[in-house]
């Protein structure tokens, strides 16, 4: 999940910058230059656009391996699928990176009923990643409505021994959703703990989308440890509406019954192939996306399709005969969703082994149109990014704004300051989807999903070519 500011201002700025450098030079040299690329990136889009497996190996990740939490048997099956995927596509080598994920299970089927005087209502609900559940025999107490911590904390002293309704709703006015979901998400991350401080039994927050159906989407949270920890669920939002019409006049008795647990750590690994660098072997490019997703779906949108993009980038490469100047590696990260552990673990090795990381790119924002990129690098490294926008817009991507890269690349920025960037693409049905019962095959659009596969590779490539 990147970090997306729009700024036109920049793309604009450096449209024309990149016209005057052009004039500036020796109009044969640039020329030229501009030329080889723009004729490679074609070569590279055509092949994808007409010989794509992206499609095909998503409906096969989707509906043959399906979901795969951390630790669940879907995972290591899709583990399998991966490696096997890698090696058929053409890696040079590819291998399993051990490491130990956490294996949270859902204990069977979360339920919540509300009971009023006349009517009793089956809640549309979802336990969230990492939450304890309510044990066999649920838990039962009155709720009361919140829209904001601020507001909790004005009513601390009637929390006591309550379900905390969070109704904190996607700020509408941000035309970037991902922005309206990062203001949003702490009540279902931080929401539970901050709850149980005022003595609260369980937690219900609003789903995590602005979408036009009830499919409640979970998501992982995270407990303060200073704390009691207390059952999480998510709403659809039909019914944190209609909890929110009936709360205005009458309280609301609910019973909830999740079975959420954690088993031990056990060990699970990173995916990766790699093509190796003609002239810098030992430098490396990484390009991405995580293996590992929500149980209640496919994981089509999150994160199929950064997984088919990845490894359609090294088929394209391969059979266009494209020989990289670093390596490349394609890497599947385990355990995004509910630790991050996959992408520590890369970037730990990396770390350990002084491997040169000279860029890393992950796609998880979904497989919809391309639109642009979030880096996280220098102002220098940025500019230089953006310089090639030109040579991108045909395929879709015309913004290249200051941000993040992937959760998955996030911890190589760190440990060893590698420049990283994430596609951003459209991103308003992302949260539609989202860690939601829909995310599935059919949602996706091949032309689309094929499309950020191009833009992927055309970016490595020409890092590969001109290094940031
Ligand atoms: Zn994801």
């Amino acid at each position: 999940m990147g970090k997306l500011f729009i700024n036109l201002f920049a793309f604009f700025c450096c449209v024309s910058s990149f016209a005057q450098n052009v004039q500036k030079d020796s109009p044969k040299e640039s020329v030229v230059t501009f030329g080889d690329d723009s004729i490679m990136i074609r070569r590279i889009a055509d092949e994808i656009l007409v010989h794509s497996k992206a499609y095909d190996n998503l409906h096969d990740l989707t509906k043959n391996v399906g979901s795969r939490l951390s630790g669940s048997a879907g995972f290591y099956k899709a583990e399998q699928w991966g490696l096997k995927v890698l090696q058929k596509s053409g890696a040079d080598k590819a291998w399993l990176q051990e490491c130990m994920i956490p294996h949270w299970v859902r204990g069977g089927k979360d339920e919540a009923v509300a009971n009023l005087a006349s009517q009793k209502k089956n809640l549309d609900v979802i336990a969230l990643g990492n939450s304890i559940g309510t044990g066999p025999k649920g838990i039962s107490a009155n709720v009361i409505q919140v829209r904001s911590f601020e507001e909790l904390d004005k009513i601390k002293d009637s929390v006591k021994g309550k379900i905390v309704f969070y109704n904190y709703k996607f700020n509408p006015t941000f035309i970037n959703v991902f922005q309206a979901y990062g203001d949003a998400v702490r009540y279902r991350g931080a929401g539970a703990s901050r709850a149980a401080k005022y003595g609260a039994v369980a937690m219900i927050v609003r789903s995590m989308s602005e979408s036009a159906d009830n499919n409640p989407h979970t998501g992982a949270l995270s407990y303060d440890t200073t704390l009691p920890k207390i059952p999480a669920i998510a709403i659809g939002l039909k019914d944190a509406d209609w909890l929110d019409s009936i709360l205005n006049y009458k309280r609301i008795n609910i019973f909830l019954k999740t079975g959420g647990h954690f088993l031990p750590d056990t060990v699970g690994h990173n995916v990766i192939g790699e093509l190796t660098g003609a002239e810098f072997p030992d430098e490396y490019i990484t390009i991405g996306g995580h293996l590992d997703s929500w149980d209640p779906a496919e994981g089509a949108h999150d994160d199929g399709a950064g997984i088919v993009h990845t490894i359609e980038v090294l088929r394209a490469f391969k059979a266009l005969g494209y020989k990289p100047k670093h390596s490349i590696r394609f890497v599947l990260f385990a355990n995004e969703e509910n630790g991050l552990r996959g992408g520590l673990k890369y970037a730990e090795v990396a770390k350990n082994k002084n491997e040169t990381h000279i860029f890393a790119v992950e796609s998880d924002a979904g497989g919809f149109s391309p639109r642009g990129y979030s880096l996280g690098g220098s102002a220098e490294q940025l500019k230089k990014v953006q310089s090639w926008i030109p040579l991108l817009i045909w395929y879709g991507v015309y913004q290249i704004v200051n941000g993040g890269g992937g959760a998955d690349i996030s911890p190589l920025n760190a440990n060893s300051n590698t420049p990283v960037a994430e596609l951003m693409p459209d991103t308003q049905r992302y949260f539609d989807y989202h860690h939601a019962r829909n995310d599935v095959f059919e949602n996706v659009n091949k032309r689309e999903l094929e499309l950020g596969a191009v833009n992927m590779a055309a970016l490595v490539y020409l890092v590969d070519k001109y290094g940031l």
